[in-house]
């Protein structure tokens, strides 16, 4: 049976069969998370060994548009009845992701008409990672102190930048003439003469290499953070040999993060995944603007201009315990196309899930278990919605859902049961609209004049904080660099 009807409410739960994305970045064969719930769900009937199954696709966007797994292979879209506001997407990520960063909506609708090749959506792309195993990241830019501490240590960096450029990361001394200075160091950095930057990448790596060679008999010599940012720009190298982004730890925060751990990337923040895997929530939308790490179309110019220029990393979420039961941890971010709840049942356990009243998502993470007499297994994804649902639906541009409550009472809510012989826990993501706008775990939402979200609250990564921890945060065990406070450097 792959479908459970109910009567009351016109609830239904249906089985999906998403979209695979093959990508060259993608981890290959069975080791890919990807390509195992591909398998599981039909979307593929074989692994390929060779094959690099990066991203699987559930939702309605019309590049990968997500397929009932009923027999009928009707389209998710047309089953509701409209596009979700929101993709999910499963990750798996062998080497790094292009650096890049996602418009904000007026970006984006620039961007379309100018460029409809290159930009073929219209929409923003907020975007939420949550880790499924360890995985690093690049995210945001690195605090100026840091940069400028860079610079100096790392002269073939220093090369790739203007002298005015960095004049102003030496000189900055107040939030608005640091984030000019670090608009023109990146500026600078992106628009150095290929040549130029080629020779200096050699002679860094091969600085680096000698470095790391050697360095095992002084190991305390060089703060961690630094350790690690050498580390990584030499594994970037190898990934993308005579790429220059391999230097961009250098201006970049650079972060591992523990499975479970999650951060927010708000429009116009540059980011590039390096590996792991991860579940991801965005805004329906395929929107990126790369820089650099890939082969594909870069677009310095418009990159350059829509960044803000926030500076530290994101604050690391880890999840709200819900206020219906504490054995599902809410992660919702500050805007309203999307939030995930993550359900962790263990063996013998029975948990009843609320019928949001929107169309949801489920993905099996873990475990195998049951739902209203559906077996769940790892990989399995369905759509949880509600036939009548027109006038129940969020309103995804508003914000808030509007739902008549004595209508979502009605609504049939999903039993979850795992047994008690099962050795491990089921856990299961479900995604829908945001029901918590205001409510948000990730951080503070803050109105810059532009209209833009910045980062705000704690920093993960540094040992060295001003303020209060963000809500939510917890120092992540995996966190890459906390244990090393950059000394301000001399000017
Ligand atoms: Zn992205």
């Amino acid at each position: 049976m792959t479908e459970a009807n109910s009567k009351e409410g016109g609830s239904k739960l249906v089985q999906l069969k998403p979209v695979v994305k093959d990508y060259a970045w993608g981890i290959r064969g069975m080791d890919s998370r990807v390509g195992r719930y591909a398998l599981e769900s039909k979307t593929l009937q074989e692994i390929d060994p060779d094959c690099p199954y990066a991203e699987l696709w559930i939702g309605t966007h019309e590049k990968g548009p997500s397929l009932l797994n009923d027999g009928t292979d009707r389209s998710l879209k047309e089953t509701i009845g409209k596009d979700l506001p929101f993709l999910f997407k499963v990750l798996s990520a062998g080497k790094a992701l292009s650096i890049q960063a996602h418009p904000d909506k007026p970006t984006a609708a620039k961007l379309n008409k100018e460029n409809p090749q290159a930009y073929g959506d219209a929409n923003h792309k907020p975007e939420m990672a949550i880790a499924l195993t360890p995985f690093e990241a690049m995210c945001g830019f690195r605090r100026l102190e840091e940069v400028a501490l860079l610079l100096k240590k790392h002269p073939e960096f220093a090369a790739c930048i203007s002298q005015e450029a960095k004049l102003a990361v030496f000189l900055a001394d107040e939030p608005e003439s640091q984030q000019s200075a670090l608009q023109k160091l990146f500026s600078s950095f992106m628009s150095c003469d290929t040549s130029v930057s080629k020779t200096n990448l050699k002679k860094l790596l091969d600085r680096l290499q000698n470095e790391q060679s050697t360095l095992h008999l002084h190991p305390h010599d060089e703060p961690a953070w630094e350790r690690k940012c050498s580390r990584a720009i030499l594994r970037l190298a190898q990934q993308f040999p005579g790429d220059a982004g391999a230097m961009s730890p250098l201006f970049l925060n650079y972060l591992l993060i523990a499975p479970g751990e999650s951060f927010f990337m708000a429009a116009n923040e540059p980011h590039a995944y390096v590996a792991g895997e991860i579940l991801e929530c965005m805004a329906c939308s395929d929107n990126v603007v790369r820089a650099g790490l890939t082969p594909k179309f870069k677009d310095v110019e418009n990159l350059v201009n829509m960044l803000t220029y926030t500076m530290g990393g994101p604050s690391i979420d880890v999840g709200e315990p819900h206020t219906d039961d504490h054995r599902i941890l809410r992660y919702t971010p500050p805007v309203p196309e999307f939030e995930v709840m993550i359900l962790s049942l263990d063996p013998g356990d029975m948990c009843k899930l609320k019928n949001p009243g929107v169309p949801a998502i489920l993905l099996v993470l873990e475990g195998t278990g049951k739902v209203d007499g559906q077996v769940l297994r790892p990989g399995r994804s369905y759509v949880w919605y509600t036939e009548t649902e027109g006038n129940l639906d969020g309103d995804a541009a508003g914000g808030a859902a509007t739902i008549d409550a004595a209508v979502k009472s009605k609504l049939k809510s999903l039993t979850f049961t795992v047994d008690e012989m099962r050795r491990g826990a089921l856990k299961v993501a479900i995604a829908h609209v945001n029901l918590h706008v205001n409510q948000s775990t990730c951080f503070r939402r803050v109105e810059s004049n532009q209209n833009l979200y910045t980062m705000h609250g704690m920093l993960p990564y540094m040992g060295r904080t001003g303020g209060t921890p963000s809500p939510g945060y917890l120092k992540s065990a995996y966190s890459d660099v906390t244990d090393g406070t950059p000394a301000i450097p001399k000017l």
